[in-house]
């Protein structure tokens, strides 16, 4: 008789969850996985896909706007939110569906619960304890509110997604990219909307020009952004919420959402019983094989914050499964990670900020255009687009590339396959153009930005 119950025992069915236990069953580990809420996890349920969904459904009243211009009928039909809703949910069901299908017809062992461990090789899952020789935490995280009076008033991302109605007017505590990417939604369907954050300009840890460029649109499109402005309380009123700021000036809302943030799910996990490390936030720390400190305990995804995003979880998942049980050892990289903001209009990023490059590197050279995109010469939409290129100035190896602007996300996945390649800025310039397009501006940037070390 076996051991153990199971090979792999994994803890939550979100992205990171089911790519490894697949991948570990496809090489024919005896896998269960346990899932406490919703096969599919943050990023389908709760996350990137519904939340793009809303996304789509915001940029129809600019196409409708824009279309008048190229001679259609001009008048932008009536929204209905709960339409929107219904269909999105349907959507949702209908991944969550093949998510858990996907985990059958693979032959992983799916029980809906809650699981908790127990010690290093056992997990309990609903009273009945299940042994394991390797155990995955891939419980990713929650959103974290800031600790003021009144802020269970507020909603988060979750709620944002099922509200039964829309809100007239709605404050947003954060400047995150999921806060930028609602409040754009938001705007994008007729809300009146206002983004609080602490600091002087949204998006931390993004390229500084891309983060005034976007600052400045939302404002065009009459989102009200209040810098270094910390919410103390919030107070629910006839027909909505005030929320007082630390100067004491209040700011009324039909609705107060915080995206201030996630922290990983590592409460109740019997994690501290186990002795697992932890950082100061709560995530697990794991090393650059996913390895807790507690042998056959391993951690992936989100409840480990080294970069939160879909397809890290997966990467990081598979890359676990190969190294159990393919006997080839792997360790993903973190360079080079594309990533988009689903804004009005959008940023597409990868590789190095201007900042950081200049940190790192003796020398940089900086290209960077910014125009009006050809669609909107008739439109006549006051919206611009922002490309720039972070390159070092000895090798002349592109670092970065960071774009606003419509279609800014597919561009740059593109572009980063070119920066895994270690392209030069002569890759890019004896690249042909597409034309006409906006992407072939990346290739076709001649003039370097003054180096703001020599003015
Ligand atoms: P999750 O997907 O969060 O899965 C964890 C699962 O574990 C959950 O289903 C949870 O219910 C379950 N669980 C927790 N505790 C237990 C327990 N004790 N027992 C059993 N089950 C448990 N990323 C992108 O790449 N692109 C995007 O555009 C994007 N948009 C986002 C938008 C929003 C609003 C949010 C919130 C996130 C977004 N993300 C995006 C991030 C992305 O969703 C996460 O990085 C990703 O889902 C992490 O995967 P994971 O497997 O680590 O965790």
């Amino acid at each position: 008789m076996a051991e153990f119950d199971f090979d792999l025992f994994t803890i939550g069915a979100g992205s990171g969850g089911v790519a490894a236990s697949r991948r570990a069953a496809s090489y024919g580990a005896r896998v269960a996985i346990c899932e406490g809420s919703r096969v599919g996890g943050t990023c389908v349920i709760r996350g990137c896909v519904p939340k793009k969904l809303l996304v789509y459904a915001s940029q129809f009243r600019d196409a409708f706007q824009d279309a008048c211009a190229y001679g259609w009928d001009s008048h932008v039909p009536a929204f209905d939110w709960p339409t929107l809703i219904a269909n999105k949910d349907k959507e949702i069901d209908r991944l969550n569906g093949i998510y858990i299908k996907m985990l059958e017809t693979s032959g992983v062992t799916l029980l809906p619960h809650f699981g908790r461990l127990i010690d290093k090789h056992t997990v309990e899952v609903a009273g009945k304890r299940y042994t394991a020789k390797n155990i995955l935490i891939a419980t990713g995280g929650w959103p974290s509110l800031p600790e003021i009076p009144g802020i269970e008033h507020a909603i988060t991302s979750n709620e944002a997604l099922h509200l039964g109605h829309l809100p007239h007017s709605i404050l947003i505590i954060g400047g995150g990219y999921i806060a930028v990417e609602f409040a754009s939604i938001f705007r994008g369907l007729g809300v009146e909307v206002t983004i609080m954050i602490r600091g002087e300009d949204l998006l931390n840890g993004f390229d500084d020009d891309i983060r005034v460029a976007l600052a400045q649109e939302l404002r065009n499109r009459g989102i009200e952004i209040l810098a270094r402005t910390k919410p103390v309380k919030v107070v629910e009123g006839a027909g909505g919420f005030t929320v007082t700021d630390h100067l004491g000036r209040e700011h009324s809302a039909g609705l107060v959402m915080a995206a201030t943030g996630r922290r990983p799910n590592t409460r109740d996990l019997g994690l501290e019983e186990l002795g697992v490390e932890m950082d100061k936030g709560g995530a697990i720390r794991v090393d650059e094989w996913s390895r807790t400190n507690v042998d056959g305990v391993y951690a992936i995804g989100d409840v480990t914050d080294r970069m939160a995003l879909t397809p890290i979880a997966i990467a990081e998942g598979r890359a676990l499964a190969e190294t159990l049980f393919n006997d080839n050892p792997m360790r993903i990289s973190y360079d080079n990670v594309a990533t988009g903001v689903f804004s009005l209009p959008p940023l597409g990023t990868v590789g190095l900020t201007e900042a950081e490059a200049r940190a790192r590197y003796a020398k940089v050279d900086i290209y960077r255009t910014g125009f009006r995109p050809m669609k909107h010469t008739l439109s006549g939409r006051e919206e611009r687009v922002l490309m720039k290129l972070v390159v070092d100035g000895e090798s002349q190896r592109v670092l970065g590339c960071h774009m606003m602007g419509m279609d800014a996300p597919e561009i740059v996945q593109g572009l980063a396959i070119a920066l895994n390649c270690g392209a030069t800025k002569a890759d890019f310039d004896r690249t042909i153009a597409l034309h006409p397009s906006t992407a072939e501006e990346f290739v076709l940037l001649r003039e370097k930005v003054a180096d703001p070390q020599k003015l």
